[in-house]
């Protein structure tokens, strides 16, 4: 039997953030029992499409650290009664936002058996923070992480660069602040620019400097230097850990294992070829899971064709620093399949960007720089 992860999507924010996209906003007006008796009800409903006794819970979003202590508790305890969790989690993490954190917060998550936490830092610089809409500052960041660093012994804080009016200079000092926090994981994103986030608007109406590409890339070149020198292992393009802290929960969407996705907007897979995903409706979420008639399904399903497995194998593998394994590629999709990806990959072995080491094709350091194209190149 396959293991398996559960994924909780909250989405529910106290205030909208300029750059984000996701499914989240209004926590304000939030319903809270509705939406933890919602996710109850799917549960109850989609618990056989799991494929063992999940080891690893996320609870993402929107703001999990915005659940009030009685809702948060009867998930978990709905959750393990209905999975049949008895042990511990190998992993269970709650994303949180500086603002909420407190020591009673904490001790009620440890109780429940969370293991991690993610935290939603960004950046170490005010200005920074302000202009792209976060509730914390630089102060209320470190002193929230110092809470979780005496709570939990695996927290990870997330950065982003591209900022609004960042420097190199900054961004070095973010990076510096990050480290001599010594979180157990680092996770890094560039800036993006969705359509119809505020974020982006601004930016065609020209209302704020931007780092150019070119210092965007020096400010990742930048990241990994430092980090790889306080110790960090990058083991997804955007995620740096200390051995032995890669997030498990996350590596599964890397590797194609499978998860089952809960609460508006949240996805799922098989781990073969069947992904599932919840719509972007949490109206209609509620008044599915808690109406007087809640059988039914209510989610959207896509059965994954050969070719679209092969690409998210590549897509996916390829941005892990392991690599595409070529034994299990040929097992999985014959070995004129595997013969094509090593044709594709032939030029950027000899350029240095990519390289074949332990039966697998993977990223170079140079290689990560571009890793994109080269995903795209071996696709061909
Ligand atoms: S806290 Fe996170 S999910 Fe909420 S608006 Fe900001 S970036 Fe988006």
């Amino acid at each position: 039997m396959k293991e398996t992860g559960l994924y909780i999507h909250v989405p529910f924010c106290r205030r909208k953030c300029l750059y984000c996209d996701f499914f989240s906003g209004g926590a304000s007006v939030a319903d809270w029992n509705a939406y933890t008796e919602a996710v109850i009800e799917e549960l109850r409903q989609r618990v056989d499409e799991l494929t063992a006794t999940p080891s690893t819970l996320y609870i993402g979003g929107g703001t999990p650290s915005l659940l009030p202590p009685e809702s948060f508790m009867r998930l978990i305890e709905n959750i393990c009664e209905l999975t049949g969790k008895k042990d511990s989690w190998e992993e269970f993490t709650i994303e949180v936002n500086p603002d909420d954190v407190t020591p009673e917060l904490c001790a009620m998550w440890r109780g429940c058996g969370v293991n991690r936490v993610s935290m939603g830092m960004q950046s170490f610089d005010d200005e920074e923070l302000r202009i792209i809409g976060r509730r914390h500052d630089s102060a209320g960041g470190i002193r929230a992480y110092n809470i979780l660093r005496s709570n939990f012994s695996n927290v990870s804080i997330d950065l982003m660069f591209g900022l609004p009016r960042q420097t190199l200079d900054s961004w070095r000092m973010t990076v510096e602040r990050a480290i001599s926090l010594r979180p157990e994981h680092i996770s890094a994103y560039s800036l993006m620019f969705e359509e119809g986030t505020a974020m982006t608007v601004m930016r065609k109406e020209g209302r704020l400097s931007f780092p150019t590409d070119d210092e965007c890339a020096k400010m990742w070149e930048m990241l990994s230097c430092m980090l790889k020198r306080a110790g960090y292992r990058q083991y997804e393009i955007s995620n740096y850990s200390r051995p032995g802290y890669e997030s498990k929960h996350n590596s599964r969407y890397w590797t194609s294992n499978p998860y089952l996705g809960l609460g508006p907007s949240a996805h799922s897979y098989d781990g073969d070829r069947v992904r599932k995903s919840n719509p972007t409706d949490l109206r209609g979420y509620l008044a599915h899971y808690t109406g007087s008639n809640p059988d039914g399904r209510w989610f959207e399903e896509e059965c994954l064709g050969d070719e679209e497995l092969m690409e998210e194998y590549v897509m996916l593998r390829m941005r892990m620093r392991m690599g595409a394994d070529l034994n299990q590629y040929a097992e999985r999709f014959g070995a004129e399949a595997a013969s094509r990806l090593k044709r594709n990959a032939a030029r950027h072995i000899k350029d240095g960007s990519l390289e074949i080491a332990d039966g697998h094709i993977r990223l170079t350091d140079s290689g990560v720089m571009i890793a994109d194209q080269l995903i795209l190149d071996l696709l061909m």
